[in-house]
């Protein structure tokens, strides 16, 4: 059976208590956590996963995610970091882009539009574009990972790609990658708005049909 996580309503997983598993419970089945601790423990990850636990401890609502990814950085001692950034936050990727020098931290970066390629080469129509007619740059996100790729970069930052086209990025980035940002041009880039909104403000906004 598929886990469903989301739909568990007892968490013995969290609790540690010895409860009754639910019959959708993913650990009736041993294997997967048995794999999961292998990549952890390796000699690729341990150290990783345990700084990022650590940061979890030493920071915990105390520091915003700006911090925790400095001090990641740091930790790992990460010489080249990419950031890998939306158009639409050119104002934030030059504040964290400076607030990271102050720190000793230097970002290579590359924004989404880079290559300057209009929408029609990637397969769209100009009736699909928000400006039929017009130029209009296609995000690039396979390209931002490849240039991050080429320049080295030892772990990635991705600042507020679109839907999907972050999918694309974490898939094709040599790096482990961190989200600093989420882009939600509706909720001043916070998506629990709407969740939050579910029965209220937004309960008309969030079906597939409407
Ligand atoms: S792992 Fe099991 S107990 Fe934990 S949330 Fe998922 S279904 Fe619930």
């Amino acid at each position: 059976m598929d886990p469903k996580c989301s739909v568990c309503g007892i968490h013995v997983c969290e609790s540690g208590n010895d409860d009754t598993l639910p019959t959708f419970c993913p650990m009736v089945d041993d294997e997967v956590y048995k794999e999961a601790l292998e990549v952890v423990r390796s000699e690729k990850y341990n150290k990783f996963y345990k700084t990022s636990t650590l940061i979890e401890r030493d920071g915990y609502a105390i520091w915003p995610r700006v911090k925790e990814t400095m001090v990641l950085i740091d930790r790992m001692k990460f010489k080249k970091v990419g950031l890998a950034f939306c158009g639409g936050f050119i104002k934030e990727a030059k504040i964290l882009t400076k607030i990271f020098k102050d720190n000793g931290i230097e970002l290579t970066s590359a924004m989404c539009k880079t290559g300057g390629v209009d929408k029609t080469y990637a397969g769209l129509l100009e009736e699909n574009k928000i400006s039929p007619g017009e130029y209009e740059p296609m995000c690039n996100p396979v390209a931002q990972a490849k240039l991050l790729n080429k320049a080295g970069t030892e772990f990635n930052i991705v600042m507020g790609l679109c839907v999907g086209h972050d999918s694309l990025f974490y898939k094709f980035s040599d790096a482990l990658c961190t989200t600093i940002v989420v882009k939600d041009r509706v909720t001043g880039n916070n998506p629990c708005v709407a969740l939050y909104g579910a029965d209220g403000y937004f309960a008309g906004r969030l079906d597939l049909d409407k």
